[in-house]
């Protein structure tokens, strides 16, 4: 299956990242509408489009108003935007709010189910995790493979999540804060690499790919990866428009 990661910054967009927004083309899922949003549109195929969004802070929501250009002169029956009840009140009164965007919003949105069914077979759950104003993170299985996407999180190798990610074949995780700014990471909501390498080695996951860095870094190692390697060898950057099969 096919995941192509069309945001994999944070806070605001940059030369180099748009915020959070990862797709699955097979499916027509889409999980978080971050500023890389408008690059579903030349990747839709599908007849439907179902976005599930973390929480509603505008690095991860902005993308939903660009929904009239994403779908336009597509054949789509439907577009449905799956989030917390919270998220879903946060997001209809303030960000189409007719004093920020004119028109009413092309989506249905519907509450996040304990248990979501996606295509071929596969499942969606969400659980939560720490972050100022709360936030969801997803599991997505299907026969034979299995995904996670944790964003917007402070992490520790102890962080209760750690039993709905535990043995997923690949980790979408966010890490924010370089080791230094490891404070900052605590105050703000986010993580930070030593404690994400030590939260997917103990989740047991085949694969670490680090989302939502500080967009304040631009070079190739905005976060110090050698920590995260500490504990999880393996671990990889997400770029924007990179592709995966799992
Ligand atoms: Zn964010
Ligand atoms: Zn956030």
């Amino acid at each position: 299956m096919k995941l192509i990661f069309l945001g994999t910054g944070a806070f605001h967009p940059t030369e180099r990242r748009h915020t959070a927004c990862l797709m699955l083309p097979e499916l027509g899922v889409v999980l978080d509408a971050g500023t890389g949003m408008f690059r579903v549109r030349d990747r839709l195929a599908t007849p439907t489009l179902d976005v599930f969004i973390t929480h509603a802070h505008l690095d991860h929501i902005f993308g939903l108003t660009g929904l009239l250009d994403i779908v336009f002169e597509k054949s789509i029956e439907r577009v449905t935007v799956h989030t917390t009840d919270k998220a879903i009140a946060a997001i209809q009164s303030h960000l189409f709010d007719k004093a920020l965007f004119p028109v009413d919003p092309i989506c249905e949105f519907t509450e996040l189910t304990e248990e979501e069914i996606l295509p071929e077979g596969g499942k969606l759950t969400h659980f939560p995790v720490v972050h100022p104003g709360g936030a969801v993170g997803f599991r997505l299985d299907w026969p034979g493979r299995s995904l996670c996407y944790v964003t917007d999180t402070t992490t520790t190798a102890k962080s209760k999540y750690v039993k709905q990610v535990r043995g997923a074949d690949v980790l979408i995780h966010e890490c924010n804060f370089a080791d230094e700014q490891a404070e900052f990471a605590e105050l703000t909501g986010h993580s930070h690499a030593k404690a994400v390498g030590q939260f997917a080695r103990a989740a047991g996951v085949g694969r670490l790919l680090l989302v939502h860095t500080n967009p304040l870094s631009t070079d190739d190692d905005p976060i110090g990866i050698a920590a995260v390697r500490k504990s999880f060898p393996g671990a990889e950057y997400a770029e924007d428009l990179m592709e995966i099969e799992f």
